[in-house]
């Protein structure tokens, strides 16, 4: 059985969460203490002001950065005791990002942005690899546009792009960090219905943060978070 089928299990589990920023002299405290739950298969989105610390609650989760304290187990593996190429292969393996801003590289066409991520990962081979970047590709819609570059498509094609560049991994979670703050309303529509779609054709478990009312309205489950602390 793929891991990915069992849904409704603790999937994420973080305790007592801190992450201190140094500026100079300053300290900001961008997560006090965060406790949450994140079960297979859900939908999730975390939601609060400005600067409230959605960002970087989902870098420590995706192990872009390491908390300070507190602890992270990533299906039963607690990742802040890893060494970096561990966290590296975990993030590689595991893992799908999303960002607002889409992050895409301008002079690589729709393909090549697609496959960057999986040159990375020599376990696969180079046939595997086009079949994964081509299906993901199919999933968002866009296999038409594989020879685009970003600067020739709209806003809402490039976030398909980097959805389908989240996906070519196989992730078993996707962290999707703002995705539709950029996209007018019928995009972001549009964003929300495949993300949906993804979450229960493939079996991805989501995780977003957002401002956008349109997403939160369409999310399974909603996190507040406020000055580095989960209110619920
Ligand atoms: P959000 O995504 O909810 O807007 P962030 O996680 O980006 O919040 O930021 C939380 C707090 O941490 C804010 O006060 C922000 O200014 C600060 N912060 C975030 N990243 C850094 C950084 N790299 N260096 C210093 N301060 C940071
Ligand atoms: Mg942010």
């Amino acid at each position: 059985m793929n891991s990915n089928e069992k849904t409704g299990e603790t999937f994420v589990e973080l305790k007592g969460l801190v992450k201190n920023y140094r500026l100079g002299q300053t300290v900001v405290s961008a997560l006090r203490g965060v406790d949450l739950e994140l079960h297979r298969g859900e939908f999730t989105a975390v939601i609060g002001a400005s600067g409230s610390g959605k960002s970087t609650l989902l870098n420590m989760i995706g192990c872009i950065d390491n908390p300070d304290s507190g602890s992270i187990k990533f299906d039963g593996v607690e990742i802040t005791q890893l060494s970096d190429d561990a966290k590296s292969h975990l993030r590689n393996q595991k893992i799908g990002f999303i960002f607002q801003s889409f992050n895409l590289i301008p002079v690589l066409n729709v393909e090549e942005n697609v496959e960057l991520p999986l040159l990375i990962n020599h376990s696969i081979s180079p046939i595997e690899r086009s079949e994964r970047v081509a299906a993901a590709i199919a999933d968002v819609g866009l296999s038409s546009f594989m020879k685009n570059r970003p600067d020739q498509l709209s806003g809402g094609q490039r976030q398909r792009v980097a959805i389908a560049r989240a996906l070519a991994g196989n992730p078993d979670l996707v962290l999707a960090d703002e995705p539709t703050a950029n996209l007018d309303s019928t995009n972001s529509g549009k964003i929300i219905d495949l993300m949906l779609e993804l979450n229960t054709r493939r079996k991805v478990t989501f995780l977003f943060s957002t401002h956008d009312a349109n997403l939160m309205n369409r999310v399974s489950r909603i996190v507040n978070i406020q000055d580095g602390v989960i209110r619920v």
